[in-house]
């Protein structure tokens, strides 16, 4: 077998505090992570001369920036082997989008040489290779819906999530995650709670405090974001949030028709909007 095709699946930040500002310039977080069904698919190609990328997406990056090539490099090096791969990534995860697509590819590639080298490393020294790539990667090796704390990297089972159907609404422009940390005033931070207190059993207990600390930035330069959240909760959502540095928006909703519903009602709203919006109707993967 020569080739290898995995799925790699976007994520959402149900819940996203900033804690605070580390010396080195990264700030600790606390938030509630869950993959859900929108797949990239990462399909690899072994006996090469060396790495390569090649992306559907004409925005990505096919050189050594890629988070793809960064893990596939890390992995080689971890074995101290030279060896090649080629790596083909068909995007469906909108890019920049707080979706996580690219660290979502990066673990794919991790999974998939692991398998391919007959699993050399084990699950946790693969994390810590993820690590190496971003603080977002190893979450994508971990297959539950988890709190991460600290950079995101210390990740923890968070096993109450109940199974919604999620409309996810992407409004068509990219944002770059670092601008919006460089741009956070830590002052304004409004999740006053946070999850360690609550101590993760009930989530019902828990859904009246899921936020965004990051919305502050992202909303004041692009107050679309507001209109969609305020639509999807009018629409009956059970929450409605920015997904990590944005600009995706998501909303929950308990019932499959009643989200089927608000698609067609958020189909409405980015016609009178003149929008470009990527709306979708996907579920939480939730083990
Ligand atoms: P972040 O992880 O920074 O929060 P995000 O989830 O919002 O990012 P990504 O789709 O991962 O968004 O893209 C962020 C940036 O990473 C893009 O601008 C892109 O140039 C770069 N990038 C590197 N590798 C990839 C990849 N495999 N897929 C998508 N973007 C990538």
């Amino acid at each position: 077998m020569n080739e290898l095709v995995i799925p790699s699946p976007a994520k959402i930040n149900l819940f996203l505090k900033v804690v605070g500002r580390r010396p080195d310039g990264y700030h600790e977080i606390i938030t509630l992570l869950s993959r859900v069904s929108l797949f990239d698919t990462v399909s690899l190609s072994f006996d090469q001369p060396s790495i390569s990328v090649d992306c559907s997406h004409p925005g990505v990056p096919e050189d050594r920036s890629n988070l793809a090539h960064q893990a596939a490099s890390l992995f080689f090096n971890a074995l101290s082997i030279r060896d090649g791969v080629a790596i083909f990534i068909d995007k469906v995860i909108p890019v920049a989008a707080g979706l996580g697509g690219g660290s979502s590819n990066a673990a794919a590639v991790l999974m998939g040489l692991n398998q391919r080298y007959g699993f050399p490393f084990s699950d946790g020294e693969l994390m810590e290779i993820a690590l190496k790539v971003g603080a977002d990667v190893p979450f994508f090796l971990f297959k539950h819906a988890a709190v991460a704390r600290g950079i995101g990297d210390d990740l923890e089972v968070y096993g109450d999530l109940p199974p919604f159907f999620v409309v996810l609404v992407c409004p068509g422009f990219e944002v770059s995650t670092d601008w919006v940390y460089r741009n956070l005033n830590l002052g304004l931070t409004n999740c006053e709670k946070n999850l360690k207190n609550c101590h993760l059993k009930d989530f019902s207990k828990i859904k009246g405090i899921l936020c965004n600390d990051l919305e502050q930035v992202t909303i004041e330069k692009f107050p679309v974001i507001k209109t969609i959240k305020r639509g999807l909760l009018d629409l009956g959502a059970e929450i409605a949030l920015m997904s990590g540095s944005g600009p995706s928006v998501f909303g929950l909703f308990k019932d499959a028709q009643q989200a089927a519903k608000a698609i067609h009602s958020i189909i409405r709203l980015r016609r009178r909007q003149k929008g470009r919006w990527d709306i979708s109707l996907v579920e939480l993967l939730l083990s």
